[in-house]
């Protein structure tokens, strides 16, 4: 296999979590009695460009269907978050009714709606049918595709080039990722705007967040990488902002190369620490595999010890990091009987891979737990809030990553 970005031989493994199914291929009742296709779950890193990518083995439209389950909107804090950068962009950039944001992987709307309340056209572009059809619910344009050069094309002759393309947890996510940036180059006006937001391999590597990898998660970048990426589409970086969520991400702010938004200090900032950390040295990557090994190991002593004394356990959160944990570690209904989560769309399937119920979180207030492991341990916080009352019932709050901690 050849890197993603520089076409160099990759040769340099980072981690192999064994074989899975795409995260977000939940289950249905009649799809136990039918078998499962699994993907190994290998990452490799380019000892040319340090791009962190997976083996290639499963396409787009593997991964993101028609019955692809993630809605933004479930998560509250996601929510503010969308909000905050609205008014940010608008305020920094000057938006208006004469202005076009594009948002690329618009999921349900979470994020244009906002936009929308502000009367400043925009336009969602998202690949699957059931975010895409809840986005137009609350009023958000949508068109139904995947994003790439063509399509990019035909939208600045049809609609005219954008102000500000967003993309958020989209970068990471497409396996073409040159063509995808010379789409956001092609789409983009002279002064135009793009911020993506994507998880730090730097974060990734220090936290050991091995779960974040999935199939659906091609990519897992550096600020480094990111430069070179934009270079090679005639866009540079002008600014970044480090972010608290999903364990640590940039969000960068991209322009065409002669534009003339001036570069920040914090570029170089961020710049500097990832080459003090050595992130452009193959031995930066190494060792990773071992200390994944680690937690996954801690995951299966804590549930095989609960078990023993008659202890019992529930699972939170049926997201694609815990899909990821349950099927490296090995994670059956026989150790974790149930994972709830509020999202519709999931309650009354399936993990994929492990095959763990997903059930309304309504059955904790009658079948209390002694532990809640909370997968997405990025909205710990959020989890524990809402559900403060369960630990009155004597119920403890878990997380597996970086270490299983007793909360
Ligand atoms: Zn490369």
């Amino acid at each position: 296999m050849k890197c993603r970005h520089c076409q160099a031989p990759l040769n340099q493994p980072f981690v192999d979590l064994g074989s899975a199914p795409p995260s977000n291929a939940y289950l249905s009742e009649p799809d136990l009695h039918r078998p499962e296709t699994h993907y190994p779950l290998r990452v490799l890193v380019c000892s040319e460009c340090h791009l962190v990518q997976t083996e290639d083995y499963v396409t787009e439209d593997t991964v993101f269907d028609a019955d692809y389950a993630y809605f933004s909107s479930t998560s509250r804090g996601w929510l503010a978050h969308a909000k905050a950068y609205c008014e940010r962009m608008t305020e920094r950039f000057d938006l208006g009714s004469e202005s076009f944001v594009i948002e690329v992987a618009s999921n349900d709307g979470y994020l244009l709606r906002n936009f929308v309340e502000r009367g400043i056209p925009c336009l969602g572009i998202e690949p699957t049918a059931s975010t895409a059809s809840a986005a137009r619910e609350v009023g958000v344009e949508t068109l139904e595709a995947f994003f790439g050069t063509e399509l990019a094309e035909k939208l600045s002759r049809e609609r005219g080039k954008a102000d500000l393309i967003a993309g958020n947890n989209v970068f990471a996510h497409v396996p073409d990722i040159n063509d995808f940036t010379a789409g956001l180059a092609a789409a983009l006006k002279p002064e135009g705007v793009i911020t993506l937001e994507f998880p730090h391999v730097m974060r990734l590597v220090e936290f050991c967040q091995f779960d974040t990898i999935y199939h659906e998660h091609f990519s897992y970048l550096s600020l480094l990488t990111v430069e070179r990426i934009f270079e090679k589409a005639g866009l540079r970086v002008f600014d970044v902002e480090e972010l608290p969520t999903h364990g640590g991400s940039l969000r960068v702010y991209g322009c065409r190369q002669a534009a003339g938004h001036a570069r920040t200090s914090a570029v170089e900032t961020v710049l500097a620490e990832e080459h003090r950390r050595g992130m452009d040295t193959d031995g930066y990557y190494e060792g990773f595999q071992v200390r994944a090994d680690g937690i996954k190991d801690g995951l299966l002593r804590f549930l095989l010890k609960a078990k023993q004394e008659g202890k019992s356990v529930a699972g939170y959160g049926a997201a694609a990091k815990g899909n990821t944990l349950l099927n490296y570690a090995g994670v059956r209904p026989d150790l974790l009987p149930f994972v709830c989560d509020a999202a519709a769309a999931k309650i009354g399937k399936f993990m994929p891979g492990s095959r763990i119920p997903i059930l309304d979180p309504a059955v904790l207030e009658t079948w209390r737990p002694d532990y809640l492991l909370i997968l997405p341990w990025n909205i710990a916080e959020e989890v524990r809030t809402q559900n403060a009352h369960l630990t009155e019932q004597g119920t403890r709050f878990v997380i597996a990553v970086p270490e299983l901690t007793i909360l």
